[in-house]
């Protein structure tokens, strides 16, 4: 970890409250309200070959996880995708992850902070997608988390809202310290969920199999793969998926927007075996995020 460069402490500049500043001075008081009482929503994007995959979803979520926080950002969907690129671009980067974030201020320090300010910052860092299928094919390993996802009812689980991540934290610091790559979630009726920032798929006799997004994020990831393989004539099952199925299952992977398609060896006791179907869509998933522009207008006018 030692050669890791801190974050508050890397060169460039980055998109903060409607302006390029210097990367070193994008700061906040320590009585923000974000920081207090987590009224903070983000997003996790990636920049491929100068292009930021499916940016207008992304920024579309962002408001929505936002609204659903009763925060209101004070520009529009268009100003924040340009503003998205234009994080991208002042750093230079062809490649890199970007981080939108959208928290309420320090203008009042209470549960209730109706007159806060709603701030946005986004920035671009480079995060190497490592595209080596037969490193990828080895798969890691997962173990099963204590915490469960939230039901509907107890937080709002459609928002990508910093405050659904203290579990997730928690989950992976805890998998991590015992050798694991990451966890898997149960959700509030113990049914499998997802992992601490990525969704799952099954492979079983030549069809995906995915939990129903009904109490976690329907990742922008998930919703690709799912079409990148209808299209290629895989059938795709969503439906609820009990952990005493897992040893039914030959092949797992992840989807995110940082994980891309990360093949999974084990859940806990379970075992897999990366195979056709797990490499497959790592392809296609990762052809489709380097599509050149032209093709990418086709598709949407199509
Ligand atoms: N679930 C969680 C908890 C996540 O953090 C992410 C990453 N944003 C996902 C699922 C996958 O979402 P996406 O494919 O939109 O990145």
């Amino acid at each position: 970890m030692a050669d890791i460069i801190p974050f508050d402490q890397r060169e460039g500049s980055l998109w903060f409250d409607g302006k390029l500043v210097p990367w070193k001075d994008a700061k906040i008081h320590v009585l923000t309200h974000g920081l207090h009482y987590a009224s903070s929503v983000f997003e996790g994007e990636r920049l491929y070959n100068g292009r930021i995959y499916k940016l207008e979803d992304h920024t579309t979520r962002l408001f929505e996880s936002a609204r659903i926080l009763g925060m209101e950002i004070p520009y529009t969907e268009e100003e924040i995708n340009k503003a998205t690129i234009e994080a991208a671009r002042v750093q230079g980067f062809q490649d890199a992850y970007l981080r939108p974030v959208v928290y309420r201020g320090s203008e009042q320090m209470s549960v209730a902070a109706p007159k806060s300010k709603i701030h946005v910052a986004i920035a671009a860092w480079q995060w190497p997608s490592y595209f080596d299928p037969t490193e990828k094919l080895k798969g890691i390993r997962l173990e099963i988390s204590r915490w469960r996802r939230p039901a509907p009812d107890c937080a709002p689980t459609k928002s990508k809202a910093a405050g659904l991540y203290m579990i997730c934290t928690m989950s992976k610091h805890e998998a991590e310290s015992r050798g694991y790559g990451d966890a898997m979630m149960l959700d509030y009726r113990g049914l499998v969920a997802e992992a601490t920032g990525a969704n799952m798929f099954f492979v079983k006799d030549g069809k995906l199999h995915t939990p129903i997004a009904d109490c976690f994020l329907n990742g922008i990831t998930r919703q690709s793969v799912m079409a990148l393989a209808k299209a290629r004539q895989i059938p795709v099952v969503e439906r609820y998926i009990e952990p005493t199925e897992l040893d039914t299952f030959e092949e797992c992977f992840l989807t995110g927007s940082a994980a891309e398609v990360t093949p999974v060896s084990e859940i806990g006791p379970h075992k897999f075996t990366p195979g056709r179907l797990s490499e497959t869509m790592m392809t296609a998933y990762a052809a489709d995020v380097r599509k050149p522009v032209s093709e990418v207008t086709l598709t949407k006018v199509a």
